[in-house]
């Protein structure tokens, strides 16, 4: 800036891009805060910012030009030395001189100069970043590949789950369709079994090793039900049946979030009768299966005791690990997106600037040694 002391003229300041001066751009400050701040947004603040201004300050602009002006003419007359302590406001042509604590005369001048940064530095900004490629951006598409494979990876392995869902259903039915063997069999079996004792993990009590099973389910399912798992949310999975308890305890407001299968405080098991059979798949060396079923009746089954439950939630546990993954990898991908498109933003680009020197050499990370 330069004026000619006691002289009548101030030259239009020269144009100043790089001069900072935030403490005149509310919304570029914050915006400096923020720096993954969208141009829409930015965008919208100023439009916002610039209204305000336009709304509250009209009047009020021109009275103080007035003054500006009055002051200014005053100063002329009266002192050369004082006039030197004023220093012109750096808005675009603009001659008035800053207000007191602020390089502007007006908060208009002020928008106008950053407006103008912005028209002058950005196309020039923009050229510049398209010239070199960006490695980020390479990254982030082979990290989107990377996430795209896996997550249909996790929907062929829902399905198989699924299937294995309804497989499960459909061998659970066959066996409930077998006919129950007589009783005297039954007791025949139980003669010839030692009778072993073993300790409850739950309680510890000494039980004897054909009722292990029953009392110890029995035994957990009474702690388990003194323990609450909730969440404020119900589940909602699309064309996923019966995976949550979801049940709603208007006391703690919150959905219970065990599987429900294996929910001892919400479901209680059927009472079993007389003529149920067993019906559980019978094994040859632990995995080899023979078709058969156990035909002994259920509430004598001791073997078999609750293996429905046991085998359906490990089924719903498995399929809510893959949601489980399916999520995260969706949370991945928005994260890699959001990344993407906040790349060269206006406020990136105006604000950060990467020279290349040498031609040749397109990617500018600095090497890590491996
Ligand atoms: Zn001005
Ligand atoms: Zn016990
Ligand atoms: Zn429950
Ligand atoms: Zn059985």
């Amino acid at each position: 800036m330069s004026g000619t002391l006691g002289g009548k003229k101030w030259t239009a300041k020269a144009e100043r891009p790089w001069m900072s001066d935030t403490e005149e751009f509310p919304f570029l400050e914050c915006a400096l805060q923020k720096p993954a701040v969208n141009v829409k947004k930015m965008e919208n603040l100023k439009i916002k910012v610039e209204w305000k201004v336009t709304e509250m300050k009209e009047k009020q602009k021109q009275k103080q030009k007035q003054k500006l002006t009055e002051k200014w003419k005053h100063t002329e007359k009266t002192d050369a030395k004082e006039l030197g302590l004023l220093r012109q406001c750096l808005g675009p042509g603009c001659v008035y001189p800053t207000r007191p604590g602020s390089k502007y005369c007006s908060d208009d001048c002020g928008m106008k100069l950053a407006a103008d940064r912005i028209y002058r530095i950005l196309p020039q900004r923009i050229q510049q970043w398209q010239k070199s490629p960006c490695i980020a951006e390479e990254q982030g598409k082979k990290m989107l590949e990377r996430i795209h494979r896996e997550q249909q990876d996790i929907h062929t392995r829902l399905k198989d789950i699924e299937c294995h869902f309804h497989e499960l259903e459909a061998i659970i039915l066959r066996g409930k369709q077998q006919a129950v063997c007589s009783d005297e069999e039954v007791n025949g079996n139980d003669r010839n079994s030692v009778n072993l004792q073993i300790f409850c993990v739950s309680c510890g009590e000494s039980v004897s090793m054909h009722v292990a099973l029953r009392h110890m389910e029995r035994c957990f399912a009474k702690y388990e039900c003194k323990m609450s798992f909730g969440s404020m949310y119900p589940t909602c999975i699309e064309g996923a049946t019966r995976l949550f308890c979801d049940v709603y305890n208007p006391k703690s407001k919150r959905y219970c979030k065990r599987l429900q299968v294996l929910c001892p405080e919400h479901s209680r098991d059927n009472k079993i009768s007389d003529d149920e059979v067993c019906g559980c798949p019978l094994v040859h060396n632990v995995f080899e299966v023979t078709g058969n079923f156990c035909c002994l009746p259920k509430r004598l089954c001791n073997l078999h005791y609750c293996w429905e439950k046991l085998r359906r939630a490990e089924v719903d546990l498995e399929r809510i690990r893959a949601l489980h993954k399916l999520e995260e990898l969706v949370e991945q991908e928005h994260k890699v997106r959001t990344a993407m498109t906040n790349r060269a933003g206006l406020l990136a680009l105006m604000l950060h600037q990467t020279i290349q020197h040498d031609p040749l050499t397109t990617d500018l990370r600095s090497k890590v040694d491996s």
